[in-house]
Order: C-alpha cells, then structure tokens, then sequence
C-alpha cells in the first residue's frame, strides 16, 4: 500500500460519535444528518416504502465513475438503545467520508444509512430496486458495517466477495490488525443481501460472535457492550480498507 492511511479522528471523536447515539428514531436520523453536515457532506433522501424514516445518503466525488458503497442501518429494535445494532456501524459514516475527502479517489463513495433493516431490509431493497442497470454494473462493492465494537472486527466470509475478502486481509494487515471471520449466516440478515441479490460484490464487517449474539436486540444493547479499543479498531480498519479499496477495484 503506497499511501499514507488517513485516520481523520481521533479515538475521542470516534467514541463522542458514538455516544450520541438516542433512543429517539427522528433524533438518531438528525443527528446523523447533523454529523454529516460538519464532516462537510450534503445529505440526500430517499423515501423507503414500509417506513417513516428515510434513507440518508451521502456522496463522495460523484463525478467518479464506478461506486462504492459503504452502509449501515440507523432505525432499530425497541429494546435496549440499540448502539451495537446499528448505531456503531452508521455512526461512522461521518468519519469515514472524513478519512476519504482529501484524498485523490478513484470512485465515487455513496455512504448510505439505511432506513427500516430491523423490519425486512426496506431501505437497502428500496435503494437496490431504484438503481439502473447502468448503476447495478457500475457499483463495484457494497461494504456493509453492523454491530461493531462488541469484540474485535471480523468479516462475514460465507457472504463476501472472494477478491473484497483478499483485499481486506491486506488492508488489515496494514492496518496491523488481524483479518478475523466469523460466518453469521444463521444469526441474522443485513443491508448487503439486497446487493448480493443483485450481482454486486459485498462484504460485511461486524464483530458478532455465538458468545456475544444473545445481546443483540435486547435490553444489552448498549454502549455498555461496546469496547471502545475494539470500537476504534473497526473505524481503522474500515477506513484503511476503502482507500485500499479505492486503488484496487477498477
Ligand atoms: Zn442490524
């Protein structure tokens, strides 16, 4: 990797971020909006059938061709503050198009969070069944974050992308953290399904383990759950990765 990796934040920021996390859906989705707007970014919606929320979109470089997207889900299950499941994952959308902004990029990023998952996916099916076939084809991947923090960052292999998966073992490597797998085929579903579905390439970080999964949708899930070393490594990792990413894919 030729490139210096930009973490844009620092571990407080990152932790900050986090704990802003509500219990409150309208607050949830303004304060995100409102993380997006200080990072520098202009938010879009995009209305989701089945849900009051919207998704939340935020573009990087738009005039690049090939997209890669990055998503996480901001509504949640009514138990617990939900901030592993998924504030974590969205709440470092902010950060992330921070790490990316002033570098050259290749691609334009699509930083995406995700209205309805927790009732059937509604907002990354909405966003699937809008696209062209121009726009399938031209997404070169789909990186999904859910539940981060609860241990170290791992990848759901079974799901991923062969060539997005040899990609991450590098970017972990360079990012001096391990490329941990954890198959959660028979936990769960999440916002990359609907890309699979479609052809495009995908692969989710998360840190869900069988010892951990109990947690999630019930009163545990809170900040409490949440490692803040282990949290910070995710933010690293994903960021180290997308600009990997962005000098890899075509
Ligand atoms: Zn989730």
């Amino acid at each position: 990797m030729g490139a210096a990796l930009a973490y844009a934040q620092t571990p407080e920021v990152i932790q900050q971020r986090l704990e802003l996390v509500s219990r409150n859906l309208d607050q949830r989705r303004t304060t995100l909006e409102s993380l997006f707007r200080q990072v520098g970014c202009a938010t879009t919606e995009e209305s989701v059938p089945h849900s009051r929320e919207p998704n939340i979109l935020c573009a990087l470089d738009p005039e690049n061709a090939g997209t890669i997207v990055v998503g996480g889900h901001f509504d949640f299950v009514d138990r617990g503050t939900g901030a592993v499941d998924d504030w974590s994952g969205v709440a470092l959308l902010p950060s992330l198009y921070q790490s990316l902004k002033d570098r050259p990029l290749r691609h334009r990023f699509l930083f995406i969070a995700f209205a309805g998952e927790e009732e059937g996916l509604f907002g990354s099916k909405q966003y699937v069944r809008a696209l062209s076939k121009e726009e399938k084809t031209g997404t070169r991947a789909m990186i999904n974050l859910e539940c981060l923090g609860l241990t170290t960052p791992k990848v759901w292999r079974s799901r991923a992308n062969p060539k997005l998966f040899a990609a991450y073992v590098q970017a972990a490597a360079a990012a001096h953290i391990p490329a941990e797998v954890m198959d959660v085929d028979k936990l769960g579903d999440d916002d990359s399904h609907p890309f699979l579905n479609a052809g495009i390439p995908v692969l989710t970080i998360h840190s869900v383990t069988d010892a951990n999964a109990g947690l999630l949708h019930s009163a545990g899930d809170n900040l409490k759950a949440i490692n803040p070393r282990d949290y910070y490594d995710a933010y690293r990792l994903a960021a180290t990765y997308l600009a990997y990413l962005d000098s890899k894919l075509e």
